[in-house]
C-alpha cells in the first residue's frame, strides 16, 4: 500500500517539477527571442549590410541553370551597383535582397532582380544604345539599364502618374543621368525619340503593340511579356524576344512568366 501511495507521490511530483521547469523555459525563451527580436528590429541596416545582401543576391542569380542564366558581366556588375532597397518602402528595405518581385503600391510591383537582369541581357545591349522602358514602376529596370548603357540614354514611361513622379524624383536623387522618365501610355511609345536601338516592356499586352515595333530600329531588339491567360493560368504570358529585320519581325520565345497588366488608356 505504502508502496503504491509512494510511487504516486514521485509521479506527482515529477509532474509539478516538469510544469515549473516549462514555465521557465516559456519565460526565458519569450524573454530572449525578444531581445534578439529587439536587437534586430532595432539596428537598422546599415549600407554595408545591404551592399553584401545585393552581391550575395548577384552570386545566386548567376547561379542559376542554363536555361535561365545571366552570364553578361555588364549586367551582374551593374546589379552589384543599383542599390534595390532605395527603391522600395523602408518597411520592405530588408527584403530588398531577395531575388522575388515586391510591392510598390498603387497594386503594382518591382520585378523580381532574376526577371531584370534576364531581359536586360535579352536586349544584347551596346554602351551607346538607345532604350524605351515601358512601366517605369519604382524605376529600378531604368536603373540597370542606365549603368549597361552609360553613353546612350533611357526613356522610360509609366501610366500612374504618382510613379512616374515618384521614379523620377528618386532616379534624379540618386544621380542617373540618362534616364528620362515620362507619365504616359506606353501604347503609343514615345515617337520623338524613337526610333530606338532597344524596347524592354515590363507590363504584360495582350498583343504586340504597333507603335512600339514602328518605333524600334531596323536591328533593334525588344523584350515583351505577351498574353493574359498561358496554359489555363490567368495572369500567367509568355516572355518573347523581337527581332526586327529588313524582312519583318523574328520572334523567340523564352520561358512562362507573370507581370502585371499592360492598361490601356480610356
Ligand atoms: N519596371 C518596373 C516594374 C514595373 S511593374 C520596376 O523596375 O520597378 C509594371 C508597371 O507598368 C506598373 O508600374 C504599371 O503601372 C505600368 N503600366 C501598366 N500599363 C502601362 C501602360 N500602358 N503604359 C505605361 N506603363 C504601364
Amino acid at each position: 500500500m505504502n508502496c503504491v501511495k509512494n510511487k504516486a507521490a514521485i509521479i506527482c511530483l515529477l509532474f509539478v517539477a516538469c510544469l515549473i521547469f516549462n514555465a521557465c523555459k516559456l519565460v526565458n525563451g519569450t524573454d530572449k527571442s525578444d531581445a534578439v527580436n529587439s536587437n534586430i528590429m532595432n539596428e537598422k541596416p546599415d549600407e554595408k549590410w545591404f551592399s553584401d545582401q545585393r552581391n550575395s543576391m548577384v552570386d545566386l542569380i548567376a547561379s542559376y541553370p542554363s536555361s535561365h542564366s545571366v552570364t553578361d558581366e555588364n549586367i551582374l556588375y551593374a546589379m552589384k551597383q543599383v542599390p534595390r532597397h532605395k527603391f522600395v518602402a523602408e518597411n520592405m528595405q530588408s527584403n530588398a535582397y531577395d531575388d522575388t518581385p515586391l510591392p510598390i503600391g498603387y497594386g503594382q510591383t518591382i520585378s523580381q532582380p532574376f526577371i531584370v537582369a534576364y531581359m536586360t541581357q535579352m536586349l544584347d545591349l551596346k554602351k551607346t544604345d538607345r532604350v524605351l522602358e515601358i512601366g517605369t514602376g519604382s524605376g529600378y529596370q531604368a536603373a540597370v539599364l542606365s549603368q549597361v548603357v552609360p553613353k546612350g540614354h533611357i526613356y522610360t514611361i509609366e501610366i500612374i502618374e504618382e510613379l512616374a513622379d515618384a521614379a523620377k524624383k528618386l532616379l534624379s536623387d540618386l544621380g542617373y543621368k540618362n534616364i528620362t522618365v515620362r507619365h504616359g501610355d506606353g501604347y503609343k511609345g514615345w515617337k520623338e525619340f524613337s526610333p530606338f536601338d532597344a524596347v524592354i516592356v515590363t507590363c504584360a499586352p495582350n498583343d504586340i503593340p504597333r507603335a512600339l515595333v514602328d518605333q524600334l530600329k531596323i536591328g533593334g531588339r525588344m523584350a515583351i511579356p505577351v498574353g493574359g491567360k498561358i496554359k489555363g493560368i490567368w495572369g500567367a504570358q509568355e516572355l518573347f524576344l523581337l527581332k526586327k529585320t529588313e524582312k519583318g519581325m523574328e520572334q523567340k520565345k523564352h520561358f512562362d512568366v507573370r507581370f502585371v497588366p499592360m492598361v490601356e488608356e480610356k
